[in-house]
């Protein structure tokens, strides 16, 4: 089977995928079908965050599938009630809702807040804040509150509702709340595919002392920062600020889909019976697969993944043909002077497989990448990345 032709030929035209095809993998080594080696610097988009095929996370996932892999939301079971107490216990955060993907945390989140502004504040008091340049996901909804207007093109009318504002500039958001009630505003700490950005700490800071003051609800979106990838457990925690609502996703099931809406005090009790739900989501096999994963992003790990983020920024920093270097803990944004794609196309060439984010090489490799690895994986890039563009 030609799996480049077959797949052009069946799958629907949404991705421009790199033409290589994954057989197998064993921690942050992948490898083609025809046995090439691959250093993987993308861990499926922030996903697999212990790798390829992890030992531990493959025992936990096999463990549960064995025994009943779904249930639906009529049943109790432990793995799903065990994975949102550990996230209540390291977040402070009170309840969980669980869906399958970044985007229905995000719509959890939006719900969450739209009822409580209601219940509180009026059913005029719905507006949600956003960022420009934001990435919130794909649904009709979630797309409404992305701040990039390109992906929303042909896809108009999307939900009502949501205002973009300017990135680290707190006066826009003061001006729109004088006219307009607002039930709350949703930020990534680091914006990820906006171009790997991470918001100034005072001004997240005065962020959430206005939203507190106005009783509007701060959602941070850690669906691509949140589950260790930014040095801490949640991105949010390198803030020094409590967020009302936490969703997140991609890295928390290792590789299983899985997203998680995380209400705080002033929300846990918004929901009742009848309001939200997800037919797979809580999926025991999931929820084992991320109980595996959240016990192992303790304080070494952590303290580790901020070692090698050092060492990436250190690398990086100044070196030829980089412009600058951006982002937080394995979740780093290189500008470089030749064009992203054809440093990433270098690199792919040279086995190793990076991502981009707008006009820049994107690195979010496995929170346990070994450091020999990284550090190879780092020479190509840089070898990559000084290449003269006249060469091409
Ligand atoms: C990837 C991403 C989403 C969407 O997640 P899906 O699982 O693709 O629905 C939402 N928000 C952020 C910040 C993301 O990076």
């Amino acid at each position: 089977m030609n799996v480049f032709e077959e797949d052009k030929k069946y799958i629907a035209g949404t991705y421009a995928r790199f033409p290589v095809q994954i057989a197998s993998g064993k921690g942050s080594l992948l490898y083609d079908e025809k046995g090439k080696e691959y250093i993987d610097m993308g861990s499926g988009i922030a996903v697999n965050s212990f790798g390829a095929a992890d030992e531990v996370w493959r025992k936990a996932v096999t463990d549960q599938i064995s025994k009943i892999q779904h249930t639906s939301n009529l049943y109790y079971t432990e793995p799903c009630v065990k994975l949102a107490k550990m996230l209540c216990e390291k977040t402070g955060m009170k309840k969980v809702f669980f869906g399958n993907s970044g985007a229905e945390a995000n719509e959890c989140a939006i719900k969450a807040a739209r009822k409580y502004a209601a219940e509180k504040h009026g059913s005029d008091c719905y507006t949600i804040v956003t960022l420009k340049n934001s990435f919130h996901g794909r649904t009709l909804t979630t797309l409404a509150a992305t701040g990039q207007e390109h992906y929303h093109e042909l896809f108009t009318p999307l939900t009502p509702g949501f205002t973009h504002v300017s990135t680290n500039d707190l006066d826009e958001l003061l001006d729109l709340s004088s006219d307009q009630k607002i039930a709350a505003v949703m930020i990534e700490c680091v914006q990820g595919e906006g171009g790997v950005n991470a918001l100034g700490k005072s001004y997240v800071k005065a962020l959430r002392q206005f939203t507190e003051e106005k009783d509007i609800l701060l959602i941070c979106d850690e669906v691509q920062t949140g589950n260790g990838r930014s040095g801490r457990l949640y991105a949010y925690m390198n803030y020094d600020i409590t967020p009302d609502i936490v969703s997140t996703a991609k890295g928390l099931g290792g590789g299983l889909p899985i997203g998680a809406c995380l209400l705080g005090d002033k929300v846990q009790n918004v929901f009742s019976a009848g309001d939200h739900g997800s037919t797979f989501g809580g999926n025991p096999v999931a929820c084992a697969a991320g109980c595996s994963i959240l016990e192992r992003i303790d304080e070494t790990l952590l303290s580790e993944v901020r070692e090698k983020s050092a060492f990436l920024f250190g690398a990086f920093s100044g070196a030829k043909g980089v412009e600058s270097v951006s982002g937080m803990g394995l979740m780093i944004g290189l500008k470089t002077a030749r064009p992203a794609a054809e440093v990433v196309k270098d690199c792919m060439e040279n086995g190793v497989l990076c991502l981009t984010a707008k006009d820049k090489v994107r690195l979010l490799p496995a929170l346990n990448i070994p450091m020999e690895t990284l550090k190879k994986a780092a020479e190509i890039i840089l070898e990559a990345a000084a290449k003269a563009p006249e060469a091409e």
